[in-house]
């Protein structure tokens, strides 16, 4: 009786410390972001990551996060998550475009979803099994990291009341929507942030396209630019996690619990906050600048860069069948979503506007 107590102290003390043993096990990481450190709220997101991870796990397993002004390779992050130079990174999907186009897909695309459909396509609608099939051959894992929700159109310094008024135009607009317009005669030009204010106060651009109010208050656009168009070239701009396929499989598998746990909880907060913020910020500007005048491009305008957006699409889709798969994916699935996003949500926001007094 004696002896087997013992053994039962015994076993019970060797599962203890194995399982100290386990927990205890110190693993340090970096992770590099394609942003400063100060460009909230997309920065603030990995920090927050690295936070709950460190807590989850009594302190031992650190993630050091770096900004662009530390690494100096903003749009490196996949080739320094790939090389295990860090083993993480959080950035947008879409800047690996010259890479692999299928990238854009798990970003945003023009006249594509709404954040909320995309979620639901992600995580409900097969968009991570393609995303792990775009991204295995580069030796990483991907995880969406975060969404700035619909984007503004973005600012102007004159109306765009029909397509000839987009001819020659000068405007900073990057990727797919770029090539949509520079196919409808816009003369896009590509202008890091620090220049863009200069650039459009001075003339050298008529017009830009940032993210929405929240983050474009503090570029000041809306002091020299007068009218704020409505968006439809990125209706949902996911940011996403990298990871390197190595260092993830030899985390221990509390660990990897952790940090899958850790992203998925801050991806859906930066949405809360960017919503916060813009919430905040469009009430702020409009103090600021009594003259913004919010615009809708006409009609004409919005169905040709719906057609050249499909032409565009249909045009990577022809040589590339997987793209082509990605494309029919989320297609079919925003077609029934939409329409759930019709009868519920929108068709809500119609109803509370009707009776608003
Ligand atoms: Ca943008």
């Amino acid at each position: 009786m004696k002896r087997l107590k013992s053994i039962f102290v015994l076993a019970a003390a060797a599962t203890l410390l194995a399982s100290n043993a386990h927990a205890a096990k110190k693993v340090r990481w970096k992770l590099a972001m394609t942003w400063p450190s100060t460009l909230t709220p997309l920065a603030d997101a990995p920090v927050k990551v690295a936070k709950l991870v460190k807590q989850m796990s009594g302190g031992n397993f650190i993630i050091q996060v770096h900004g662009k002004e530390k690494h100096k390779a903003a749009l490196g992050i996949l080739d320094m998550v790939k090389n295990g130079q860090y083993q993480m990174g959080h950035s947008a999907s879409y800047y690996w475009k010259g890479k692999d186009i299928k990238t854009v897909f798990f970003t945003t695309v023009p006249f594509g979803m709404t954040a909320q459909e995309q979620y639901a396509w992600f995580y409900y609608g097969g968009g991570m099994e393609l995303m792990k099939e775009v991204y295995d051959k580069f030796r990483v894992h991907s995880y969406p990291g975060g969404n700035t929700g619909v984007q503004m159109g973005g600012w102007f310094k004159k109306q765009i009341n029909s397509l000839e008024d987009l001819q020659g135009l000068k405007m900073r607009i990057p990727g797919l929507a770029g090539e949509v317009f520079a196919k409808l005669g816009v003369n896009v030009t590509n202008i890091p942030a620090g220049e863009l204010y200069t650039s459009l106060d001075r003339g050298t651009i008529d017009a830009l396209e940032w993210v929405g109010p929240g983050m474009d208050i503090k570029m000041g656009f809306h002091k020299i630019a007068p009218y704020y168009y409505t968006g439809w070239h990125e209706p949902a701009s996911e940011m996403h996690y990298l990871i390197n396929k190595r260092a993830f499989k030899r985390l221990p598998d509390e660990y990897k619990t952790m940090l899958l746990t850790a992203m998925k909880a801050v991806t859906a907060d930066m949405g809360y906050q960017n919503f916060a913020m813009s919430a905040k910020a469009w009430s702020e500007m409009k103090k600021v600048n009594l003259k913004i005048q919010v615009k809708t491009f006409p009609e004409p305008v919005l169905k040709a860069m719906k057609k050249a957006t499909d032409e565009v699409l249909q045009g990577y889709a022809k040589n590339d069948p997987l793209f082509q798969k990605i494309y029919n994916s989320q297609q079919k699935f925003m077609e029934k979503a939409r329409k759930w996003s019709e009868i519920g949500e929108f068709h809500y926001l119609q109803t509370s506007q009707a009776v608003k007094e």
